[in-house]
């Protein structure tokens, strides 16, 4: 049976990978299983370069492909901050619910007109020796006065997903699993890898 492993040690998205790849006959393990794997320094400054750091690296240790994502957030009035940084964005240590209540700080002046925003993902697979491919996922949308839901992580509270008047954490997990960057990114990996022998 064919291996791929998941350049992630982050379990909702091993959930949400994991079971599309299955689908296609592949045995399916993340680094929640692989301890010997260390933390990876992702060190470019795109979604694409820390994609493949990611994927290359995991690949080489574990000796078997390796599908890897990035993403992040693009605030448009902000010239695409914090993009790459949005993990850390303000620094370390922040919560999520921090880290949303100082974008709002920061973009409080900013009018209903210019507050567009999307996220991003990057995927990029890697087979031992061969060349990455990248896969691309966009969700545009707008940055809200005030966060409000509960569902999902990161900056979902903040977020109104273009087509809908409530924020990303208002709207239904399973929702929005198929609507997302992620998604689109995973359905685009996942229709190539469906075609590829
Ligand atoms: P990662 O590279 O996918 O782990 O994401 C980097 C950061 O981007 C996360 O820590 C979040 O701050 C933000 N982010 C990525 N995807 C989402 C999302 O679907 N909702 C909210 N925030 C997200």
């Amino acid at each position: 049976m064919n291996r791929l492993v998941i350049a992630t040690r982050n379990r909702g998205k091993v959930a949400e990978i994991a079971g599309l790849i299955e689908k296609l006959g592949y045995s399916v393990t993340s680094l929640v299983d692989a301890p010997q794997v260390p933390d990876i320094v992702e060190d470019a400054d795109t979604f694409e370069g820390n994609a493949i750091i990611k994927a290359v690296e995991t690949s080489r240790i574990c000796g078997c492909p390796a599908l890897a994502d990035d993403s992040g957030l693009e605030v448009d009035a902000l010239g695409k901050r914090p993009g790459i940084h949005s993990a850390r964005y303000g620094g370390d240590g922040l919560s999520d619910e921090q880290r949303y209540l100082l974008l709002l700080r920061e973009m409080r002046d900013i009018p209903q007109g210019k507050r567009t925003a999307r996220f991003r993902c990057a995927m990029a697979y890697v087979e031992p020796q061969g060349d990455p491919r990248l896969f691309h996922g966009t969700f545009e949308g707008k940055i809200g006065f005030t966060p409000v839901g509960v569902n999902g992580f990161g900056y979902d509270p903040v977020f109104i997903p273009d087509g809908y008047d409530i924020t990303l954490a208002e709207i239904p997990p399973d929702e929005k699993k198929k609507i997302s960057h992620r998604a689109k990114a995973l359905a685009a990996f996942v229709d190539w890898l469906g075609g590829h022998d």
